[in-house]
């Protein structure tokens, strides 16, 4: 598959060029029964995420006396890829549950709930490449709308080589045929970012491709920072009517 040419004229197969973003779409606040909830699409991935909680953690040896229990379910709806998806876990999904969980350690300020748990259910409609850094994305937003107490919010993307050149936001084909992927999430505080809290590769890259790669990442980063705190500015104005 190495002769298939993603990049033509610095154009990639979607149009975009090198350092672009696909479309993206964020929603916050759109399921009732979830103490926060929140829809993305980024390209032709649809993603929801719910948070419940803060909620008594039982059974009770689960429980931390010091600080909530975050829990983080990431799933793949069988209908959501090409090949349909067997239901359930799988080591894939556990995986990208664990980093995603890991991705908002040092966000959520856990010691305000002590016995309990904060519960996140990313549950994946549509996937096309990134659907670990876009749900990410969602549940930062629901945890956000759920009122939880956070420094900041996590914002996450995939970078990437793709024909030899660093791409921003991969589709399909190019985390397919391209040379790595690698997806990024940042904690970003008061428009800063504080920190990298997910850096994960697939791939081969040298030092100086991984330095652009980071720098294009962070930029990704900003964008959709920008994008979640509308979504999260949307929702306080949609409570002001109802009310
Ligand atoms: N994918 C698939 N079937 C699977 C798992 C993944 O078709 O069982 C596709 C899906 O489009 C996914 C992409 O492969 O978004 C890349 O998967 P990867 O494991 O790299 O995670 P992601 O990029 O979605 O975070």
């Amino acid at each position: 598959m190495e002769d298939i040419k993603l990049i033509v004229d610095g154009r990639r197969i979607d149009g975009r060029k090198p350092d672009e973003l696909r479309n993206v779409k964020i929603e916050a606040g759109v399921l009732k029964r979830a103490d926060g909830s929140c829809y993305i699409e980024m390209g032709n991935n649809k993603i929801v995420a719910a948070v419940y909680g803060p909620r008594s953690l039982h059974p009770k040896h689960l429980q931390n006396p010091n600080r909530v229990v975050v829990r983080y379910r990431y799933n793949m709806a069988p209908f959501s890829v090409d090949e349909r998806k067997r239901p359930g876990p799988d080591r894939r999904s556990v995986e990208i549950s664990k980093v995603s969980k890991e991705a908002f350690e040092p966000v959520i300020i856990k010691e305000l709930f002590p016995r309990s748990s904060i519960d996140i259910f990313v549950e994946v409609l549509q996937a096309d490449a990134g659907t670990r850094v876009a749900g990410i994305n969602a549940a930062s937003v629901a945890l956000a709308d759920a009122g939880i107490p956070m420094k900041g919010l996590v914002s996450a993307v995939a970078v990437g080589k793709v024909d030899g050149e660093i791409v921003l936001d991969l589709v399909k084909e190019e985390d397919n045929y391209g040379q790595a992927d690698i997806p990024v999430a940042t904690f970003i505080r008061a428009g800063k970012i504080e920190g990298i809290t997910l850096l994960q590769m697939d791939g081969r890259v040298s030092k100086d491709e991984l330095k652009k790669a980071l720098e294009l990442a962070k930029k990704g980063c900003m964008e959709i920072y920008r994008m979640q705190k509308e979504a999260l500015i949307n929702r306080c104005r949609g409570d002001e009517i109802v009310e």
